[in-house]
């Protein structure tokens, strides 16, 4: 089996909506790491509907808070199909968009099974096992869920790093979601909402069980000791994104808070953020960044040369206040 074919991307569901909507161009988009399937959906496509214009779009699609509404209008395109999530939650399209999840066909049933069963042994608390999944697994890990009798396991829904699933009333939390993200921002909430992890982790690609606890310590650590840097800061750099990355109430929250204080702001948008992005604009002329955009980016530039930190921990460094860690706003 190709790499390719172990998606589904639901060609007659895409063919279906072109159809319906009568649309003659298309925006497709498809994250960076499923581009290279992009020919495939195309041809399967036009060897249906042989006349439509189809172009993919090479904007970041992190997440389908990145569905790429400009891209599509200056292209004059009717609709976009966005491969890979479900829609987000605060964001609303202005094109019509169709979702589509890209379900991994190469998931192993046996082994994710196994290992809720594992969960459900190591447990003995009373109230329920959570699980949260990502856009691809969530239809097939809700099934498997269902053949697990020997403890309660609730479906808690798409787990996203900036939109965790809610852990109240749930003794653990297990993320299945391939790589580490998900996971620890899972693991970061819980520790913001409730004060500890209670979080496993289920990477179906790898077919293995973890627990992140010593993980996310030492980030909480750093996140921490980035709070603490940044509490006499005098010049602020607010980064926002677009899309669903554009968050103007909780940058209008901070702006307030800074105003207050006599602080020094730039705030600056950005659709790609990254470390060339924060060395062109002079890194150095400022003492804190923050990522209004999305919460990975502060976590994955940690080594970042001056702290970069999202809009919670701001939050947490205006108000001079480390007694609660706040994730992600
Ligand atoms: S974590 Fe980042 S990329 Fe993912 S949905 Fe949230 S803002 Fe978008």
């Amino acid at each position: 089996m190709s790499y390719c074919q172990n998606y589904d991307f639901e060609i007659n569901t895409i063919v279906k909506f072109l159809r319906e909507i009568k649309a003659k161009k298309v925006l497709l988009q498809i994250p960076e790491g499923l581009q290279l399937c992009a020919p495939d959906i195309i041809r399967s496509v036009k060897s249906i509907l042989e006349d439509i214009e189809i172009v993919l779009s090479q904007n970041p699609s992190f997440g389908s808070c990145l569905v790429d509404d400009w891209g599509a209008q200056e292209l004059g395109a009717e609709a976009i199909v966005h491969i890979g999530h479900v829609e987000y939650r605060y964001y609303k399209p202005k094109l019509p968009t169709l979702f589509i999840r890209g379900a991994y066909q190469g998931i192993d049933r046996d082994n994710i099974i196994e290992l809720l069963l594992q969960v459900c042994k190591q447990h003995s608390a009373k109230a329920p096992i959570c699980v949260g999944t990502t856009a691809q697994h969530m239809v097939e890990i809700q099934r498997f869920i269902k053949e697990v009798k020997d403890c309660e396991i609730l479906y808690k829904g798409v787990a996203l790093g900036c939109a965790p699933i809610n852990p109240n009333e749930c003794s653990t939390v297990v993320i299945i979601a391939g790589g580490r993200f998900h996971c620890i921002a899972q693991a970061l909430y819980n520790i913001a909402s409730r004060g500890f992890v209670n979080t496993l982790c289920i990477d179906p690609y790898t077919g293995s069980l973890w627990n992140p606890e010593k993980d996310v310590r030492k980030v909480l650590n750093v996140r921490l000791w980035k709070v603490r840097e940044v509490f006499e800061a005098h010049k602020w750099l607010i980064i926002d994104g677009f899309y669903g990355q554009h968050r103007p109430h909780l940058i209008a929250n901070l702006i307030e808070k800074l105003r207050r204080l006599g602080k020094e702001y730039l705030v600056t948008k950005a659709l790609r953020i990254s470390r060339d992005l924060l060395d062109n604009i002079g890194a150095e002329n400022f003492d804190a960044i923050v990522i209004a955009a999305c919460p990975h980016i502060a976590l994955d530039l940690a080594d970042y040369r001056k702290p970069v930190i999202t809009i919670g921990e701001a939050i947490m460094a205006l108000d001079q206040d480390m007694s609660r860690y706040i994730y992600p706003w």
